[in-house]
Parts: C-alpha cells; sequence; structure tokens
C-alpha cells in the first residue's frame, strides 16, 4: 500500500524562532489530532534545518526533509549544501527541481535528474517535482511536457533505488497564484505519471509510489483533491506556514 504524505515546503520564510515556534505548534496539534497514516514532512531552511531536527527527535509526530542539495559530494562550491551534509543531520527527505529552482536558479532536468542521485546514494529520499507551465496547459501540450520531464530525470532513476522516490506534481501555474488545479486535471495527470512509471519500472513499482500535488492547495480545497484515486497527499507552500491550515490538510488527506 503506498504511503499517505504531507509535505510542508516553507521555502525562504520563518527565522529560526519562528520556525521553531511553527514546528512546536503543528507537532501539538499533530498530538491532538493524531494522523497516524499520513507522513507528516516539512522543510524548512537549512539554517533552521539543526535545531528543528533536535526538537523532531524529541517529540517524534512529523519527519524533516530540506528543499534542495548540491549534486556533487563535496568540494569547492561556495554557498551549497551536499545531501551527505543533510543526511548527517537528521534530514530523511530534499525536494529536488521545484519549479521555483527551474524557473530562478536555471535547474535542467539533467541536473535534476544529478541531484536526486546524489541524495539516493546517501539514503535520502528525494521529493521529484513535475509540473507544466500556463501556456504548455493552455496549449494542450501538458501532458508531454510531464513527460519529456520525466524522461530525462525520474525514468532514468536506477530501478533499485526507484522505491525511495516520491513523486509531486506542480503545475508551474498554480504554485502560490491562488489557482489550483481542479482535481480532475491533477487526476488526470497523476494517472499518467504513473502509466509512465508501470512502463518503465513495472506495476508494483507504480503502485507503490507516492504522488503528491502541489499547487496553492489549503484546507479549503484539500478534500477534493486528495479523494483522487491517484493523488496520494501532497506538497503544500503558503499554507504551510500556518499550523492550523497545514494540520487541517493533514486531517483532510487522513479522513479519505
Ligand atoms: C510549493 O511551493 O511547492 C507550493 C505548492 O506552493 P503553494 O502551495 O504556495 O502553491
Amino acid at each position: 500500500m503506498r504511503k499517505k504524505i504531507v509535505a510542508g515546503n516553507w521555502k525562504m520564510n520563518n527565522t529560526l524562532q519562528e520556525g521553531l515556534a511553527l514546528t512546536f505548534r503543528i507537532i501539538d496539534l499533530l498530538k491532538e489530532n493524531p494522523a497516524d497514516h499520513v507522513k507528516v514532512i516539512i522543510a524548512p531552511p537549512f539554517t533552521s534545518l539543526h535545531p528543528i531536527c533536535e526538537l523532531i527527535n524529541k517529540e517524534g509526530v512529523i519527519h524533516l526533509g530540506a528543499q534542495d542539495c548540491h549534486q556533487e559530494k563535496s568540494g569547492a562550491f561556495t554557498g551549497e549544501v551536499s545531501s551527505d551534509m543533510l543526511f548527517d543531520l537528521g534530514v530523511k527527505y530534499v525536494i529536488i527541481g521545484h519549479s521555483e529552482r527551474r524557473q530562478y536558479f536555471n535547474e535542467t532536468d539533467a541536473l535534476v535528474l544529478a541531484k536526486a542521485e546524489a541524495a539516493l546514494d546517501v539514503g535520502l529520499r528525494p521529493i521529484m517535482c513535475f509540473g507544466e507551465t500556463l501556456e504548455q496547459r493552455n496549449s494542450g501540450k501538458h501532458l508531454d511536457a510531464v513527460k519529456s520531464r520525466l524522461e530525462n530525470s525520474l525514468l532514468k532513476i536506477n530501478p533499485t533505488e526507484i522505491a525511495h522516490v516520491v513523486i509531486a506534481y506542480e503545475p508551474v501555474w498554480a504554485i502560490g497564484t491562488g489557482e489550483n488545479a481542479t482535481p480532475q486535471q491533477a487526476q488526470e495527470m497523476h494517472a499518467f505519471i504513473r502509466t509512465l512509471v508501470a512502463e518503465k519500472f513495472g506495476k508494483d513499482v507504480a503502485n507503490d509510489i507516492s504522488i503528491l500535488y502541489g499547487g496553492s492547495c489549503n484546507a479549503k480545497n484539500a478534500n477534493d483533491i486528495f479523494s483522487q484515486p491517484d493523488i496520494d497527499g501532497g506538497l503544500i507552500g503558503g499554507a504551510s506556514l500556518k499550523a492550523e491550515e497545514f494540520v487541517a490538510i493533514v486531517k483532510a488527506v487522513y479522513s479519505i
């Protein structure tokens, strides 16, 4: 049975004190409303990972992710953080290929593949993000666009490692815009991605892999989106910065 997952991507938000307070509140709310069969992940900025990791290790309940990693193990890459360093800290997941990284930092499919492989090499689970632009959606090329991204990265992952990957479908036009994909649009893409995974890695892998939806998800639309058969949870941006809203999304997934 594939895992239900809700992951919060904090992006470049929250000082250490703000991040600790938010983590405390999320943990408290989840203790009051246990959501045992949903894996809850938060991905704070690098600067808060260590103290938040200590808090999570003490309290349990949620898991720690990072928002990116470098593709090399170590070396002269000023300002970068390796997958080894994250794993050493206690991080379990890492978001790879977020559309903001592709857009503002020119990340290509080849780089996304290299980063995912670097994460898998050390035992981190990559949350690999894919989505189409508004132009691609409006011209009916959304399936082809996502297929091409998958073929150049996810579908090249070593078959012995693919079970450790989490996929996130994040239409670029829905991220941070307040305009979410309809449940039908998201379901169509999730089923399509699962078919491509099945063709490459087999039906069992495809059935077991978690495919998250991301893009203006909130407590109001969560239930409709997550009740689709191929949607296994969400990657949540803005709404993950408010503990009550984030936990309401977790509960929406839990209740399905
Ligand atoms: C994201 O950043 O991955 C995301 C889905 O953002 P938002 O929920 O704010 O659209």
